[in-house]
C-alpha cells in the first residue's frame, strides 16, 4: 500500500527529509516549492513550484492527489505558509506534521537588539550613517530605502534586482552554508559595524551570527513570527520516525 505524502520545503529539512524518504516502496512522496529561487538545489523527489492558491487551493490540491500526510517543513520566516497548511490539512482531514528548527538563542559574547520586523530593523539602524550586512530574502529589502543613510552589503542567493534604491550598496550573490571564518572576512573587508538577520535557527545561515561575535559586532535580530500550534518535532529524525508511523498504521488498517 502506498502512503502518499507532500512535503512543503524550501529548507535544508525539507530536503533531507526528502532524501531519507526517496526510494521507498511504500511511499509516494512529492516536495513543494515557493519558487522563490531561480536555480533551486536539485531535489530527490518529485516537486511541484508554486502557491496552491490559499487555503482552499492547498486543501483541493490535497484531496485531488489523495495526500495521505502533509509536512510542513517550510522556513520559521513563511509564517503564512504554516498557517494556510494548518487550515487545510484540517479541512481535508490530512494527518500534519511541521519540523519547527529551534530558534538561535543569544551565547556569550552576542550583543544583539531584537526587533519585531525587517522594517523595524531598518528603523533600528538609526539616523547616523551605518554599514550594514544585510543577509534577508531579496523579496525583503525594500523597508531599508526608507533609510539610505546607510551603507549596505547584501547577499542573497539571486541578484537583487531592481537594485535598492539607495545611494551606497554593494552585492554578493552566493548560496550558503558559509564558514564564520569567511563571514569574518567578509564583514572586515567591507569594514561592517551592523549584522541584520533573521533568527533563521539552524546551521546554514549560522556563521555570519558566530562572525558578528567574533568581531564584536552588533546584530539586529528579527524575531520569528507566530506560526500555530500543530504537531511538531525539531528534527528529521523524528518526522521519519512520524512518517514511519502513518504509514504502518494505514497499512494496518487497510487504507
Ligand atoms: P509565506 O509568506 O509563508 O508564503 C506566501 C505564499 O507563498 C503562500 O501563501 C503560498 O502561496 C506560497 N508558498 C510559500 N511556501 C510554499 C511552498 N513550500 N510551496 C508552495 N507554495 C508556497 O512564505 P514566503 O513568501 O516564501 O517567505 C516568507 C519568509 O520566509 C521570507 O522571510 C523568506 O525569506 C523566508 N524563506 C522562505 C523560503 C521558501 O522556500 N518559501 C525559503 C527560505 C526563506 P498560496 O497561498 O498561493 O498557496
Amino acid at each position: 500500500m502506498t502512503t502518499r505524502l507532500l512535503i512543503l520545503g524550501g529548507t535544508t529539512e525539507a530536503r533531507r527529509l526528502a532524501e531519507r524518504l526517496a526510494g521507498r516502496a511504500d511511499l509516494a512522496v512529492t516536495l513543494s516549492l515557493a519558487g522563490r529561487t531561480l536555480d533551486p538545489v536539485k531535489q530527490p523527489v518529485p516537486v511541484r513550484t508554486g502557491g496552491f492558491g490559499g487555503v482552499v487551493g492547498l486543501a483541493d490540491h490535497l484531496r485531488q492527489n489523495a495526500v495521505d500526510g502533509l509536512v510542513d517543513a517550510t522556513h520559521p520566516f513563511a509564517a503564512q505558509m504554516s498557517r494556510h497548511a494548518a487550515a487545510a490539512a484540517a479541512a481535508a482531514g490530512v494527518p500534519l506534521l511541521a519540523i519547527r528548527r529551534p530558534a538561535w538563542e543569544p551565547v556569550e559574547g552576542d550583543r544583539w537588539l531584537e526587533v519585531e520586523s525587517v522594517a523595524a530593523a531598518a528603523d533600528a539602524l538609526g539616523p547616523e550613517p551605518r554599514r550594514a550586512f544585510l543577509a534577508l530574502g531579496r523579496q525583503e529589502l525594500a523597508p531599508f530605502e526608507a533609510a539610505p543613510q546607510h551603507a549596505y552589503l547584501i547577499r542573497s542567493v539571486d541578484p537583487v534586482e531592481p537594485p535598492l534604491a539607495v545611494p551606497e550598496a554593494a552585492y554578493v550573490t552566493a548560496r550558503g552554508p558559509f564558514t564564520a571564518e569567511d563571514d569574518v572576512r567578509l564583514l572586515t573587508e567591507h569594514r561592517i559595524d551592523v549584522v541584520v538577520s533573521k533568527n533563521a535557527g539552524g546551521e546554514a545561515s549560522y556563521a555570519k551570527i558566530a562572525a558578528a561575535r567574533h568581531i564584536g559586532l552588533p546584530v539586529l535580530m528579527v524575531r520569528r513570527p507566530a506560526v500555530p500550534e500543530v504537531p511538531a518535532v525539531a528534527t528529521v529524525e523524528e518526522a521519519v520516525a512520524w512518517v514511519d508511523h502513518l504509514a504502518a498504521s494505514r497499512e494496518k488498517r487497510g487504507v
